[in-house]
């Protein structure tokens, strides 16, 4: 009954509309309840969430962002990172827009704010390409990847597509990932966990001023509950810690990571330490010193984690690509492994992350 419901409503999304928000209470005046994130948004009409990408229409929300992908890339599992799943297949990564979240250091502003993208959907201005999750999928079996990842935005604010998505991909045989700040309610985290195979969720601090300057109103705790949750829900669950000079680089704040991962999610359970590159309000902080990296891996090991990762690549960004998402879907996997080298050959292929927006006007 439920796959013929989906087939359904699958057949009839052939172009771009606002498809309702999964998790929503209706209150008093017009005014309703976004559930899918702990923000738990109350929207008048016309209003928008925190993210930007849940909208109120006389009385009931509506996701912005379902089929709209501002990112797409084909890589390894292991570049999510995730390293204990799967090992050696390749995901085809998608992003939309919207975070629950406003990072000082978000490398990714023009799609996790997306405030421009989501106002011209918003105001049905957009000319962004409309992806079907059956287009999604077939995109990624033409490219004969194993799974989907969910990244780059924050997947719970897109959770309406990222379901659909996920069944589909099941059905194709596909994995899903879903990389994520895990700041989500217990209830949109119990509806999406059936349809998740992986998910590799950020650890950012074991302090609650961090977060808030972040996200006024997350708490550690929230977050590790939910990281928690997902493991007992039976998701593969990784976790990674990006380490800012002068932020988060305390050994002592590590070794308290590394014992919460131990005593929740088993000693054997992956972290991953990655360095800090400066960006938007963090411009003038330093890239993470190797020393700092390395000696939240000997505090890792003195917790006792058996499986901890440090990245000290160089990050860069300068392969950067500016083509429709409907090139990036059309075309072949050979030509979407050409594009991911660096043009200026200063950093290798490896290890850099495209960001593939929209052409304005395209
Ligand atoms: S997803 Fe979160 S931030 Fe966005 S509208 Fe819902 S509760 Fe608010
Ligand atoms: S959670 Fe990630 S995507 Fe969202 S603002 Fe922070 S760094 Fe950017």
């Amino acid at each position: 009954m439920l796959a013929l419901t989906l087939e359904f409503i699958l057949t009839q999304l052939q172009s771009y509309q606002l498809v309702e928000t999964r998790l929503q209470e209706q209150l008093e005046n017009g005014t309703a309840r976004c559930n899918l994130c702990l923000w738990r948004c109350k929207i008048g009409h016309g209003q928008r969430g925190f993210c930007q990408a849940h909208v109120n229409r006389n009385g009931t929300l509506y996701n912005l962002s379902y089929g709209i992908l501002s990112s797409v890339d084909v890589d390894s599992i292991e570049s999510k990172p995730v390293k204990h799943y799967r090992p050696g297949t390749t995901v085809m990564s998608v992003g939309s827009y919207g975070c629950s979240f406003r990072c000082g250091g978000c490398h990714n502003l023009e799609i996790s704010w997306g405030v421009g993208a989501l106002d011209k959907l918003a105001k049905g201005e957009s000319k962004e390409a409309w992806v079907t999750p059956e287009k999604l999928i077939a995109a990624a079996q033409r490219a004969g990847v194993d799974g989907i990842a969910f990244t780059y935005s924050e997947p719970a604010v897109w959770l309406e597509y990222v379901i659909d998505v996920c069944q589909l991909a099941h059905a194709a045989g596909l994995y899903t990932v879903y990389v994520s700040n895990s700041f989500i309610t217990d209830e949109a985290l119990k509806l999406v966990a059936p349809h998740l195979d992986v998910l590799c969720s950020d650890i950012k601090s074991m302090r609650d001023a961090f977060y808030k300057e972040i996200c006024r109103p997350a708490k550690v705790s929230q977050v590790l509950a939910s990281i928690k949750k997902a493991q007992e829900l039976g998701i593969h669950v990784e976790t990674r810690t990006n380490v800012i000079p002068g932020k988060n680089d305390d050994p002592a704040e590590h070794y308290e990571i590394a014992c919460w991962v131990r005593d929740n999610l088993g000693a054997d359970s992956p972290w991953h330490i990655t360095r800090f590159f400066p960006a938007y309000k963090l411009s003038h902080v330093p890239p993470t010193p190797d020393a700092s990296l390395y000696a939240a891996e000997v505090e890792a090991k003195r917790a006792g984690l058996n499986n901890v990762y440090v990245y000290n690549d160089k990050g860069c960004d300068c392969a950067t690509e500016n083509r429709s998402i409907d090139f990036y879907l059309e075309t072949s996997v050979e030509e979407l492994h050409q594009i991911k080298k660096c043009a200026a050959d200063c950093c290798d292929s490896e290890g850099v992350l495209l960001k593939k927006y929209e052409i304005k006007g395209s």
